[in-house]
């Protein structure tokens, strides 16, 4: 990963970018196209890109795809958070109610 690509290629970088993302022109994508039949790094340089997009989107459009009682039975493992909402003082407040 840590290799560099070849010079005529670095004019390439925005162009993948918008032709990943769709919004590349329809010249620039057939000579875009035209290139990443000769070169191996850039073809490997948009699959990279498509999947970081495709996560990225993936994970915009769904936040959380979590259960709904998932933050309770977290929130019930961790110490000194017993039920939603009723950490504070909670722990302070037991041994006084309990001895008159
Ligand atoms: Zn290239």
């Amino acid at each position: 990963m840590s290799r560099t690509l070849p010079p005529g290629c670095r004019r390439w970088l925005d162009a993948i970018a918008l032709y990943v993302d769709g919004d590349l022109e329809a010249d620039l994508c057939r000579a875009l196209e035209a290139h990443l039949q000769d070169c191996p790094d850039c073809r490997v340089l948009v699959d990279t890109v498509r999947q970081t997009v495709y996560l990225y989107r993936a994970a915009a459009r769904e936040p959380v795809a979590l259960p709904p009682d998932l933050h309770r039975r977290l929130f019930a493992r961790l110490p000194g958070l017993g039920e939603e909402g009723s950490a504070v003082g909670r722990t302070d407040a037991a041994p006084s109610e309990a001895a008159p």
